[in-house]
């Protein structure tokens, strides 16, 4: 089930030429209406809750309808992100609430680099990059 955004809470990143939803999203779904400064998901089909515009929504404005099995109707998982980790509050239907707090990665955006200390190996062979470096078996 697609992301949804409260209309009450988001303030369309305040007229940013691009907001943060539309930004992080893998997939290109949210947009900005500019008559109403509200963002939407454009093609809730194509959605596949991947919760990143609900992590960077700066007004947590943005939310998931999971699906039954995981979360039963009246039920609600949201995560809210702080700079070293994720607090998730899940709602049961019966009103009971839960709250887990996940350690989040802190390496600057961008910083990440999977290639380093790479050289980029030898294009000839038919291993993958790091394929080289294992050891080889018996
Ligand atoms: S990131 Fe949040 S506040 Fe910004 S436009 Fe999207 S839903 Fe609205
Ligand atoms: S949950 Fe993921 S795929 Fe769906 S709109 Fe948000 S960022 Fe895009």
């Amino acid at each position: 089930m697609p992301s949804y955004v409260d209309p009450e809470k988001c303030d369309g990143c305040k007229g940013g030429d691009k907001t943060a939803c539309m930004y992080i999203c893998p997939n290109d779904l949210m947009v900005l209406n500019v008559e109403s400064m509200l963002a939407y998901n454009q093609e809730p089909d194509a959605c596949w809750e991947c919760y990143s515009c609900v992590k960077i929504c700066p007004q947590d404005a943005v939310f998931v309808r999971g699906y039954d099995d995981f979360v039963p109707m009246g039920g609600q998982v949201h995560p809210m992100r702080s700079s070293d980790s994720i607090m998730w509050t899940v709602k049961f239907r019966n009103g009971n609430m839960k709250r887990f707090k996940f350690p989040i990665r802190t390496t600057a955006e961008g910083a990440a680099n999977a290639y380093a200390g790479e050289t980029g190996g030898n294009l000839d062979d038919e291993c993958l990059l790091l394929e080289a470096d294992l050891p080889t078996p018996n």
